[in-house]
């Protein structure tokens, strides 16, 4: 990939991005083995005018060798240092940028007991930090390939070639190319979500019911206040940010406690280093009561089980057929770039931004609206080239999605 390219899209995560402010503090999390990306990255968030940018290393082999050699309560400690970088980071707001590369497999093969039961003891103590902070900062998170997420990717190519194949692919999607103004790209595309999620919100469904040949046949339902957000965000104090690159998506949270039906996943799901495919979701009352999965079933165990919120739903997400990243026809076997192909869900948090008024709302009164929370939040994929989607208001119908895409 050419240097001219590289700085390029560094440029675009900082200014598109992340948006990094005059004066601001940055803090980029990347993973070692991207440290050539990560000083552009750097590089373009001092032009931006930021005061000082931290670099958070991180390896994947490094996180499983602590998996695999630290104690369960060793892992469970959060030690003082830790919350003082929270503490830190609560008071200046840096804006973060998180740059991801790992293997969809890199973790295979750890004790996801240990790294759940770790996770969940740690989470009480983080959580106070995130919530105060929630919506005050911009974040981003964008993505560089590495030699094993591309073999990945493409099985069959060389390592050299699946690269240059994975950048390209990444380039579109994000919608930069070797002439284009990228930042004025991007202004054009998220003016393209506004009058949708406009639209939708006004719309003040009760429910949402999805239908596709696949066997979902699921309703969904929504808060009365729910908003409907996608493209790019603003924080409280008015500063606008592009929290994933790329982005497709236009998305609200449902109500919890109001699911019902069967849903069946249309993509592999690469959760916490490993892939959980060909899987599925019975719902009752909102809550996930049984579900399967033809590989690594026991990772959605895991998951549902994290806490109490962990089983309901805090997304759901539009994604058209003819969304750039399904028209690549590629499986990228990550998140971020799988669930922009897609229609889909989420289990866990539910985002405090999607309730009418939440600037004013205490984490009690966005539970009373029925807003779900979690400690995990994931996304899956159930988009279907076939799906319907009708939206209900006091039994009305209106059809949202037909074939796979927008039907209004
Ligand atoms: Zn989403
Ligand atoms: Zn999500």
């Amino acid at each position: 990939m050419t240097k001219r390219m590289l700085k390029k899209y560094a440029e675009l995560i900082v200014k598109v991005g992340a948006n990094v402010q005059k004066g601001q503090e940055v803090f980029v999390y990347g993973s070692a083995d991207q440290c050539e990306f990560i000083t552009l990255v750097v590089e373009e968030a001092y032009k931006a005018g930021a005061k000082e940018v931290s670099v958070q290393w991180s390896y994947q082999p490094v996180t499983k060798l602590h998996y695999k050699k630290m104690t369960l309560k060793q892992l469970s400690l959060f030690p003082a240092w830790k919350e003082e970088k929270l503490k830190y980071q609560l008071d200046k707001l840096p804006a973060c940028i998180h740059i991801l590369s790992d293997d969809p497999d890199g973790l295979k093969g750890i004790n996801y007991d240990k790294m759940a039961k770790s996770r969940q003891a740690v989470y009480p103590k983080i959580k106070p930090y995130r919530e105060a902070m929630d919506n005050k900062y911009q974040w981003t998170i964008a993505a560089v390939p590495s030699p094993n997420w591309a073999k990945k990717v493409f099985p069959n190519e060389r390592v050299s070639i699946a690269m240059k194949k994975l950048w390209d692919a990444i380039f579109t999607t994000c919608h930069l190319t070797e002439v284009n103004d990228a930042v004025d790209a991007w202004r054009e595309h998220n003016k393209v979500f506004h009058s949708r999620k406009k639209f939708l919100t006004s719309k003040h469904f009760d429910y949402l019911e999805y239908k596709s040949s696949n066997g979902t046949d699921f309703k969904v339902g929504l808060m009365p206040g729910s908003k409907w957000g996608g493209g790019s965000d603003n924080t409280l104090q008015g500063v606008t940010f592009n929290p994933n690159m790329p982005t497709e998506e236009v998305f609200t949270a449902p109500k919890k406690g109001v699911a019902e039906g069967r849903v069946v996943s249309t993509k592999p799901l690469s959760y916490n280093g490993a892939l959980i495919e060909n899987f599925e979701f019975t719902f009752k009352d909102g809550k996930a009561v049984s579900w399967k999965a033809e590989k690594n079933g026991e990772l959605l165990d895991k998951m549902l089980t994290m806490d109490e919120g962990a089983c309901y739903l805090g997304e759901v997400a539009l994604v058209p057929k003819e969304s750039g990243v399904n028209k690549s026809g590629i499986l990228f076997y990550e998140t971020l770039f799988d669930e922009n192909a897609s229609c889909h869900l989420a289990f866990g948090k539910g985002y405090s931004d999607t309730v009418e008024g939440f600037e004013s709302m205490t984490e009690e009164q966005l539970k009373e609206c029925g807003l779900n929370d979690s400690m995990i939040h994931v996304d899956f994929m159930v988009g279907a080239d076939d799906m319907t989607i009708t939206g209900y208001k006091d039994g009305a119908p209106f059809e949202i999605f037909k074939n796979g895409t927008w039907a209004f």
